[in-house]
């Protein structure tokens, strides 16, 4: 009988697959995950791709043998073409992609056995009234641990022990707790309001239809969007397929969780980057044998190996942190849409400010749109107002104007909550010598030392370097001579300390969060009314239900507007209609003001005025007539290297290179706005393409033809980009 040859993937950064043999007596097929030996690493874990039914006699010899299959479900077909379909589109290597979906770590063996303890023989020969204690605890005959049986009983686990050896007691081994106990899709099913019942309504009947839809949520923040799309989850729990629901990171905290739980009266499966390893490869095992309903997730859950996958949702599906900036460049809320078709599966995006992309795609009928565009509970919207910083400023060295000041003392008085949004890190985002004008720049970047004073440290927020606060000038060496120029979060918090003396303030911001548990633990506070003021980035801007909060100040609502990104406006008022969205929600007279130097602004307008409408018809008419995203499609390359010639002159060979195409433009290669991150300089070139046009098929022959990188120089391509620094 003639060798058996298959292709394995393997999940390092490689596009192509390995051929080996299959050793007598193994049986394999198609996304079976095996060891394999591989280089110099040595034994690999990888997963079979194909079998390779015509594989070059000449190499036979050469070839290496699988060294075995591990125990677990093989990846699904589904799974393995989305992950050749990602890899496809964002030309990341295949084995980059693969890597995502083979996330459990290596913990592949069986859990740590937990052992329990029960009842089995006669009392002690030699009774101790510690020994009592341990018989009462197991007169109710249950099993439970030596630690558990201790702690009730009040001794040391050294007794327990001496009752086991006695025969009293005797071990037992227990079953794994489960990674996922089974909701209930009639737990506490709410009381809708008619808008939202009808919404609930078509979402049933969506995801009972099956097959691959998208359906745009889109309801004004406090409409509840998330009681509704539970309505979708509890359907698919009663056909038993898995659902998946994608959020952004950081909004993954307490309350989203709790509310799954008052909802189906369990927790869900939870799937991010601060899950221990042991609960990865548990939780990893646990979807693929279909033992986990419902997974809530960052982004990287996505590439989990779903045993039965029938519904995805993306909650604040505009949120940009869907998009993956390192290793492979994806968009989570556009890969969700694909493996929803490749999965043939609906696909729900939720959002009270849908991204440009999406709204178009509603509008031109692509998918399904459910309104929700009122509160619930007949709470109105909050009121917004524009601060004229022109004519109403603060004074000199101060962030907060009279006017907001006033609203914050007013919410103080009435025993309600303020919220002071700045989405700026760290005390002063600038450190100038008032003796001679220097300023403290990160020695690795083009970027200034951003002062965080909780930690006494100067931060680059491009690199991470940081370091203390320098005596002296390292210019003039003056003493004492430091100035703080402009606000950040702490900044602020000093300014409200003042204003308001008798308040609680809590900051929140990204730097100053230990951990999610901890977060949790803050915003719980936040809700049960333990702070009054609360000063905050966009950290605060996501998801969060504060009962007690009616006043948002907008401390720079002009921050985000002028960077050069095609998306700033759109991003800005996303952000600020968010982050005014939490004022309000119970009572429904909830404020919003906005501190600006441009009231004029189209964003600021829409944004006072209400009217979401017309800032995506400008918004939309904008990116139409440029042909921008989702009228024409982007790609950028960035290229680094230790020196500025290198990385341009790699970048005018690259741009050389480019297939002649007329449908193409490629601009660049041009210094980036930050032109220097981590030691190494950085040139841009921007690919403009036809919305309809395959630009990843033309990104893969330019890349083909180019010259080889070489030396230091680096090349990043980015399909859809999201960011332009
Ligand atoms: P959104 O996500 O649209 O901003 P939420 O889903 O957070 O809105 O809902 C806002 C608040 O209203 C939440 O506290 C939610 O529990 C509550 N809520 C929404 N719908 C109902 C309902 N039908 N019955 C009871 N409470 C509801
Ligand atoms: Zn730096």
């Amino acid at each position: 009988m003639a060798t058996r040859i298959v292709d394995v993937l393997v999940p390092v950064a490689l596009d192509q697959t390995y051929s080996y043999r299959v050793p007598e007596g193994l049986d394999l097929a198609p996304g079976d995950v095996v060891a394999v030996p591989l280089g110099a690493r040595g034994e690999t874990m990888g997963v079979v791709w194909a079998d390779n039914a015509e594989p070059n006699p000449r190499f036979h010899n050469r070839m290496k043998d699988v060294i075995g299959k591990h125990d677990v479900p093989p990846l699904k077909a589904e799974l393995r073409q989305f992950v050749d379909w990602v890899a496809g589109y964002t030309l990341a290597s295949r084995g980059m992609v693969l890597r995502m979906a083979l996330r459990m770590g290596d913990d592949l063996g069986p859990g740590r056995e937990r052992v329990g303890v029960r009842l089995a023989g006669p009392a002690p020969a030699r009774m101790t009234p510690a020994r009592a204690r341990v018989l009462h605890v197991f007169a109710d005959r249950l099993t439970r641990s030596k630690n558990e049986a201790a702690q009730e009983a009040g001794v040391s686990v050294g007794v327990i022990d001496g009752l086991i050896d006695e025969g009293t007691l005797e071990t037992v081994v227990l079953p794994p707790e489960p990674v996922a106990l089974p909701p209930d899709p009639d737990f506490r099913t709410p009381e809708f309001a008619l808008m939202q019942m009808a919404a609930g309504d078509a979402l049933r009947t969506t995801v009972n239809q099956g097959g691959y839809t998208v359906t745009l949520l889109d309801g004004v923040t406090g409409s509840g969007k998330t009681e509704v799309y539970f309505e979708a989850v509890a359907e698919n729990i009663r056909l038993k397929r898995q659902t998946l629901i994608l959020m952004p990171e950081i909004a993954l905290t307490g309350q989203s969780l709790d509310r799954f739980t008052e909802r189906f009266g369990v927790r869900p499966a939870e799937w991010h980057s601060q899950l221990s390893p042991r609960k990865r490869a548990r939780t990893w095992a646990a979807v693929a044998a279909n033992e986990v309903p419902v997974v809530v997730g960052a982004r990287s859950a996505l590439f989990l190996p779903y045993a039965d996958l029938g519904l995805i949702i993306v909650d604040e599906e505009h949120d940009p942190a869907y998009k993956q900036e390192d290793g492979a460049h994806y968009h989570a809320r556009d890969m969700a849409v694909v493996r929803g078709s490749i999965a043939k599966i609906p696909v729900l995006l939720a959002s009270a400010t849908p991204s440009v992309e999406s709204e178009v795609n509603a509008r031109r009928g692509r998918y399904k749109r459910l309104h929700l565009p009122e509160r619930f509970g007949g709470a109105h919207m909050p009121s917004i107002e524009a601060i004229d910083m022109r004519r109403e400023a603060p004074p000199r060295g101060r962030f907060i104007s009279p006017k907001l000041a006033e609203a914050v003392q007013i919410a103080l008085e009435r025993k309600e909550q303020a919220l002071l949004f700045l989405n700026r890190r760290g005390y002063a985002p600038l450190t100038l010598c008032r003796a001679c004008g220097f300023r403290l720049q990160c020695p690795n970047c083009d970027s200034w030392l951003v002062d965080h004073r909780f930690k006494r440290r100067l931060v680059c927020h491009h690199c991470g370097f940081n370091m203390p606060p320098p005596a002296q000038c390292p210019n003039c060496h003056a003493t004492e001579s430091f100035a703080a120029v402009g606000p950040g979060v702490e900044r602020l918090e000093q300014e409200a300390a003042e204003l308001f003396p008798d308040s609680r303030i809590l900051v929140l911001s990204s730097d100053l969060v230990e951990s999610i548990e901890r977060l949790r633990m803050e915003l719980d506070d936040v809700a049960q009314g333990r702070f009054d003021i609360i000063v905050g980035t966009q950290l605060v801007a996501k998801g969060h239900h504060f009962p007690k909060l009616n006043l948002v100040g907008i401390v720079d609502a002009d921050l985000g507007l002028g960077n050069g990104d095609p998306r700033a406006g759109e991003r800005t008022f996303q952000l600020l209609h968010q982050v005014v969205g939490r004022a309000g929600r119970e009572e429904g007279r909830g404020v919003g003001l906005l501190q600006t130097h441009q009231p004029e602004h189209p964003v600021m307008k829409a944004l006072i005025s209400g009217d979401r409408e017309a800032f995506y018809s400008s918004e939309i008419a904008l990116r139409e007539a440029s042909s921008y995203p989702p009228f024409g499609r982007l790609a950028s390359m960035v290229i680094t290297a230790n020196e500025r010639h290198a990385a341009e002159s790699y970048g005018r060979a690259l741009a050389s290179a480019a297939p002649k195409d007329e449908q193409v433009r490629v601009l660049g290669p041009a210094e980036a706005p930050v032109a220097v991150v981590r030691g190494r300089h950085r040139f841009r070139l921007l690919v403009k393409a036809p919305r309809a046009y395959d630009l990843s098929g033309y990104l893969r022959d330019w890349l083909a033809a180019a010259p080889k990188v070489r030396g230091n120089v680096k090349l990043e391509v980015d399909v859809d980009p999201q960011s332009f620094f």
